[in-house]
């Protein structure tokens, strides 16, 4: 057994990274200003979006869209249940309904024909996930949704690196990025706004800063005007240049990033293709994608053990597990206030109950992951 624990995921972080934030902080601007500028100009070149705007996060910039949509009580959003609760619990507090769509049981992506059923004139959002890298079929979402003239935005949180028939995922329509610890690159906490909208995006940019119509920083003035006004009551959801500065980083290492994620994750295939006990996740098949790795995911599908016990012997093992995600519908809020039926959501609850995540990050190394194998092999043999 390893000596050290081994995390699932691990950011990688460079003394020149370091170096940086200490440039920023002795610079005299430590708020929104020159590292956001250049973090938003860098990530529309990487992904061709025409318009962006940094942000304190992914759930934040997700709080101000849908105020700037509109979305209000008796509005639905199509989004699936296997997500990050934030999309869910914001919907909510918009006073809208979540209508939860399946997933693919292998894929755990949304499709079109699973969404279509879901469509009532009361339907406002489809929000598909771009699960642990792998990009969703967007053409027949986009084509359904122009149809019923609904908009779509992407849940683009795993999919920095994820291409689409040839496209970074957020070159056109709408997409939010997550920079949380975890995600393909990382500011501690961050997201980033993507549009083809540019009206869209001077309303998230106002929103996102109180309200104001001009940013916190104005190259004249090296702070914000003082006769700046508010156009709309808005919100303190802007990220730090602290925080920008290691985008600016990250970004330009996303690529070696994901290179590494994408051996390791082929070793893991390799390795793991045998053991009956856990299945991988299969990738998109009909498309040209490029995957992002963000997340391995395994399902633990045996009566010798269940999820949670083969979680808690792997970290006996020193070996370090994530669960993305426990399907929002089986919290608790939402099992009292929405009561989906049993069955209803077949795929989603049968990878809810099996899935883990295991160690995935770009400075991993091959011996690491014969550790997770071994580990794996060894709880499945024992229980
Ligand atoms: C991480 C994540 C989010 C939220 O991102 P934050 O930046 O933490 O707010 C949203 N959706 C999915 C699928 C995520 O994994």
């Amino acid at each position: 057994m390893r000596n050290t624990f081994l995390p699932f995921s691990k950011p990688s972080i460079t003394e020149d990274d370091i170096a940086a934030v200490g440039d920023v902080l002795r610079s005299g601007w430590i708020t929104t200003g020159p590292k956001n500028a250049e973090f938003e100009k860098h990530f529309c070149e990487y992904t061709g979006a025409p318009n962006s705007v940094a942000l304190a996060s992914a759930t934040a910039g997700m709080h101000i869209l849908f105020k700037a949509l509109g979305l209000k009580e008796g509005d639905e959003v199509i989004t699936p249940s296997m997500t990050w609760v934030s999309t869910v619990n914001l919907i909510c507090l918009a006073g809208a309904t979540p209508v939860f769509a399946d997933v693919d049981k292998d894929t755990l992506l949304l499709k079109a024909e699973t969404v279509e059923k879901l469509i009532t004139p009361r339907t406002k959002l489809i929000i598909p996930v771009h699960f642990a890298g792998a990009p969703v079929n967007l053409d027949p979402i986009f084509t359904l949704a122009s149809k019923h003239g609904i908009r779509v935005i992407e849940d683009s949180a795993h999919a920095a690196g994820t291409f689409y028939k040839g496209k970074q995922v957020g070159y056109r329509g709408t997409s939010l990025f997550s920079f949380h610890p975890i995600k393909n690159i990382t500011t501690g906490e961050g997201g980033m706004f993507c549009s083809d909208d540019k009206e869209l995006t001077d309303r998230i940019r106002r929103l996102k800063f109180h309200g104001l119509g001009a940013d916190a920083y104005d190259r004249k003035t090296q702070g914000r005007s003082p006769h700046a006004e508010v156009l709309e009551p808005g919100f303190k959801y802007n990220l730090t240049d602290i925080a920008a500065v290691l985008g600016v980083r990250q970004l330009a290492r996303l690529d070696e990033f994901n290179k590494k994620r994408t051996d390791i994750a082929k070793l893991y295939f390799e390795k793991l293709a045998s053991i009956e006990e856990v299945r991988l996740l299969k990738d998109p098949s009909g498309y040209d994608f490029v995957h992002a790795r963000h997340l391995f995911i395994i399902r633990v599908d045996t009566p010798k053990i269940n999820r949670d016990l083969f979680m808690e012997k792997l970290k006996a093992e020193n070996i370090g597990t994530g669960l993305h995600f426990r399907a929002a519908h089986t919290h608790k809020y939402y099992r009292e206030n929405f009561k989906i039926e049993k069955g209803s959501l077949e795929n989603t609850e049968w990878n809810s109950e099996r899935m883990c995540s295991i160690p995935l990050f770009p400075d991993m190394k091959p011996e690491d992951v014969d550790d997770v194998v071994n580990a794996i092999k060894k709880v499945i043999a024992n229980a």
